[in-house]
This record gives structure tokens, sequence and C-alpha cells, in this order.
């Protein structure tokens, strides 16, 4: 199954599996099974952070799945009071040990936190890693396009990725225009928007749902990959999980794809970049 994962190129030089599988609010007790779950369902793409707490039971089930480890594609991200507190070069490190990992695939910035203006210089950080081969790709998360214009201007190395919060709601057109011009990846957080609202009930989700006779959670992650964004969708749940993974065995219409780009307004669910801090 694992083959049907379309893969971008990176601007590192290596790929990325366009579907991977979230493990944000996945509790550490929990963790080990979830994520060997999801392997076994076929995901070979984890995306993780230090924030939830859950790096070493990551790390446990990638080691318990008996995959190789050039088969799988992991991310983490550095903790926003590392970032803060001047400690990237240890954060990093504390990762990789946790995650019983001697590489990163990729390793995100997790918010900008500007009001700390310190961005630019963990980004520095962030470039030696990928020079001594510790992180095969470097990229941010909630970086807006003031930060990643600071981040282009001043330091060696464009993001090979901004993972933002984007789905029907939210789509983040300027954005994703922006990353398009400068060779980096749109991946959607919150792909599913997080359960927040009622997504699966509006009437064009429902409507292609039923055309195509598949879940409108389906229909959601797969206008993401026709979009062309990067998705991450979490479930601790192994039949959601295979339901996520399965979307390639169906095409949205051009007129399916209008009608849900019709739905953005424009309306997060998650924090304001400007304003975490
Ligand atoms: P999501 O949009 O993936 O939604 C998850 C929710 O949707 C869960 O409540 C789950 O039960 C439900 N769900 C999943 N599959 C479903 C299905 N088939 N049918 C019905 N309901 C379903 O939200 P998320 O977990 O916040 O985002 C995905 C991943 O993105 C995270 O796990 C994490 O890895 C990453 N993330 C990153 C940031 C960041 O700041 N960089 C922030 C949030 C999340």
């Amino acid at each position: 199954m694992t083959q049907t994962v379309p893969r971008l190129d990176l601007n590192s030089g290596t790929s990325i599996p366009q579907l991977g599988f979230g493990v944000f609010l996945v509790d550490p007790d929990d963790t080990q099974r979830v994520v060997e779950d999801a392997i076994e369902v076929g995901y070979r793409h984890i995306d993780t952070a230090t924030g939830y707490n859950n790096e070493t039971e990551v790390g446990a089930a990638i080691k318990a799945s008996g995959v190789p480890r050039e088969e799988l594609f992991v991310t983490t991200k550095l903790r926003n009071d590392h970032h803060k507190g001047r400690d990237v070069e240890g954060a990093f490190a504390r990762s990789l040990e946790m995650l019983g990992l001697d590489y990163l695939d990729l390793y995100l910035i997790h918010w900008p936190m500007p009001a700390n203006g310190f961005y630019v210089d963990t980004w520095r950080t962030f470039e030696t890693f990928y020079a001594d081969g510790r992180a095969k790709a470097i990229g941010v998360s909630n970086f807006l396009i003031p930060h990643l214009e600071d981040l282009i201007a001043q330091t060696d190395i464009v993001p090979a990725v901004n993972q933002v919060e984007l789905h029907p709601i939210f789509q983040q057109r300027e954005l994703r225009a922006f990353h398009a011009e400068h060779g980096i990846h749109t991946e959607a957080w919150g792909p599913l928007g997080q359960g927040k609202y009622d997504l699966f009930g509006l009437p064009a989700i429902q409507a292609a749902a039923h055309a195509h006779d598949v879940t409108p959670a389906q229909v959601v992650l797969r206008w993401h990959i026709q979009t062309g964004n990067i998705v991450i969708p979490k479930s601790n749940s192994r039949q959601r999980m295979a339901e996520n993974f399965d979307l390639f065995g169906f095409e949205l219409t051009a007129d399916e794809m209008a009608a849900i780009d019709a739905l953005d307004e424009n309306r997060r669910v998650g924090g304001n970049p400007a304003e975490v801090n």
C-alpha cells in the first residue's frame, strides 16, 4: 500500500511522502500502539513534536515496527520554550535521543514567536543540523510571510516546508502562493479542522462523498492531496487511520474541487502565529 503515496521533492534533495500521520494529542500511554498501528496500515511518514511529549513512544514504535529506517520519514519540532530559552542544539540532540534515531528527515521550528526575535538566529543553528547530516531537511511551522521573508533575506537555506493550519475553511491562498514562488512545500496541520466545526456536514463535501462512495473525511483529505498540500491527519482509531490512508482510488472532479475551494472563510480554528510568543 505504501507505494501508492506520492512523494514530493524537497529543496534539500530528499523527498517527503505527501500523506503522513500526525500524533498531536495522542496520549504518551497510547502512542506506541497508535504509531505501530499507523505503520501497519501503511503510513511511512510520522509527524511529532517535542511539545507533544511522545517522542520516546514514537521512537519505540518505529523500533518495534521493524521497518527499515530509510523507508520512514520522521519529523519533529523545536519546542517553544527551548526556542525562547536558546537551547536549540540541546533540544535537537535530545529529540534524536528520545526518538532513538541518528538523523531526522525533517526538523521544524514549531512557532516563530516573533515578539522574541529569535527565529533568524534559530534558523542559522538549524542550518548546521542540515550541514552535518543530522537533519536531512529543515523547515518551519506557523510562519507568516514576513517571517519567511526574513529567513530568505538573512540566511542561506530556504525552508523546505512550512507546516501551517490549513483546511477548507482556512485555505491560506496568499501564503501558498508565496510558498510556490520560493519552492517551499505547504504542509497542512489540522487538515480535518481538528474536529472543531462541522466540516463533514457541509453540502459540497457531502455531495462529493456520495458521488465517490467515500467518507467526508476522505473527500477533505483528497482535496488536500489534489491541492498539492502535504497532509498529516491524526486518529487514534485504526479504522480511521485506514480510511484516511485510502485516498488514491478516486479523484475529485474539477467542479468538486471548485466547490470545496469556495468554502474558504479565511477562518482559523487554532492560534494566530503573530500572537503566540
Ligand atoms: P486533524 O484535523 O487531523 O483532526 C483530528 C481529529 O479528527 C481527531 O479528533 C480525530 O478523531 C478526527 N478524525 C480523524 N480522522 C477522522 C475520520 N476519518 N472521520 C472522522 N473524524 C476523524 O487535527 P490535528 O491532529 O490537530 O492535526 C494533524 C496533525 O498536524 C497533528 O497530529 C500534528 O502532527 C500536526 N499539528 C501541528 C501543529 C503545529 O503547530 N505545527 C498544530 C496542530 C497539529
